[in-house]
């Protein structure tokens, strides 16, 4: 029988079994090196809100900035969910092989390329870092 995938959509690589998470969208049980993650970074309010508080905000007053916290969220859904829902899609067997990064993580990897940026488990052998400099 051919195999659509060598790893079966899974990461489980040689633990035998890993815990099962719910899928945020169905509850469905579904294990957790399967399941579809997606890092999500949202403004707490829209743009013109966020305008608006500035405007009376008594903590932008001198040079100091107050910066408008963020929603953190991490979402981890079931296959089924994931494709209903068009997180991701059928691909083709070329295009399987492209793995997810996310937004964040993406120009994280862009800054540490150009020696901007820190990464925390940096390895031996990567590029010199340099501060980020503001
Ligand atoms: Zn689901």
């Amino acid at each position: 029988m051919p195999k659509k995938r060598r790893n079966n959509g899974r990461n489980k690589n040689h633990k035998g079994h890993s815990d099962p998470i719910h899928c945020e969208n169905c509850f469905r049980l579904c294990p957790k090196d399967k399941a579809i993650k997606r890092f999500l970074i949202k403004n707490m309010v829209d743009g013109s809100s966020k305008r608006d508080i500035e405007e009376v905000s008594v903590y932008n007053e001198g040079d100091e900035k107050y910066q408008m916290p963020k929603l953190y969220i991490k979402n981890q859904y079931c296959v089924s969910c994931g494709i209903h829902a068009r997180i991701v899609r059928v691909r083709s067997t070329v295009d399987r092989r492209i793995r997810y990064v996310s937004r964040y993580r993406k120009d994280q990897m862009s800054e540490m390329a150009k020696g901007l940026y820190r990464v925390a488990n940096q390895r031996k052998g990567d590029k010199p870092v340099i501060a980020k400099e503001e």
